[in-house]
């Protein structure tokens, strides 16, 4: 299944080839003016997060299902991502997509 929104951070727990489970996540960022001074918050690390023991929902995220606090992207509508396709970084969880704004 296709989404929107392109994850390379495969050490995520939510992770599966590249798509998102989490079913939404939280980008932050608000004094950002940089791809590295944003990160997924709902970022966690496979090793150390046991899914199996997760009570909350789980489903593919796209886009619109982005709350970001980054509000000097030129993307970030009123707390929400207007972008087309996110891409997120595979070492620190960043939004290679951020454009100031
Ligand atoms: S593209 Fe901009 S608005 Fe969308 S998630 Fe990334 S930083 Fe937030």
């Amino acid at each position: 299944m296709r989404t929107n929104l392109n994850c390379m951070a495969h050490n995520c727990a939510f992770n599966k080839l590249g798509s998102c489970y989490a079913s939404h996540i939280k980008v932050e960022g608000f004094d950002a003016t940089v791809t590295p001074e944003t990160y997924c918050d709902s970022f966690r690390n496979r090793h150390a997060f046991n899914l199996s023991n997760y009570s909350g929902e789980l489903g593919l995220t796209n886009t619109q299902n982005i709350s970001c606090s980054a509000t000097n992207c030129l993307y970030n509508i009123n707390g929400g991502c207007n972008a087309t396709n996110v891409e997120i970084n595979s070492e620190n969880a960043t939004c290679e997509t951020f454009r100031l704004g």
